[in-house]
């Protein structure tokens, strides 16, 4: 049996120039669960998030307030970019406090390609490769 040869992907090493995974998930995600069901807040799992949420910067805090408070507000949506993202420079406004979902996404991995092929990162590369 034979498989179809597959094009090849660049190697990654690096979130340099991408930030796929941040621009449909409207919001740092751990934190908008915690806020939306504070029974979270005793589950084990969620403990370095909610340390994290009750230590946030004010500006890191104020946008995720108004995110939830005026869903739709600056063209902001649920599956939109996050209020964290700053899209000129393709990077995380608030890097060392981001959530548990943004720090083990790994460069690279299944779900970052599923990302990065959804926002047509890669797509060049994988048309010549
Ligand atoms: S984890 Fe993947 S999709 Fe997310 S910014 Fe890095 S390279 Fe892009
Ligand atoms: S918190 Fe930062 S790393 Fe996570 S989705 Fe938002 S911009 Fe991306």
């Amino acid at each position: 049996m034979s498989f179809p040869e597959l094009p090849s992907l660049p190697l990654l090493d690096s979130c340099d120039g991408c930030s796929a995974c941040c621009l449909e998930i409207g919001a740092p995600p751990d934190y908008i669960a915690l806020l939306k069901n504070s029974p979270l807040a005793d589950d084990p799992s969620f403990a370095e998030d909610s340390a994290r949420l009750s230590q946030l910067p004010d500006e890191a805090a104020r946008r995720i307030t108004r995110y939830l408070s005026e869903p739709a507000a600056g063209g902001r949506t649920p599956d939109g970019p996050c209020v964290w993202l700053d899209a000129d420079r393709k990077r995380c406004e608030f890097y060392d406090w981001r959530p548990s979902s943004c720090r083990v996404l790994e460069t690279g991995s299944p779900g970052c390609r599923i990302y990065r092929r959804r926002q047509g990162v890669d797509a060049t590369a994988e048309r010549s490769g």
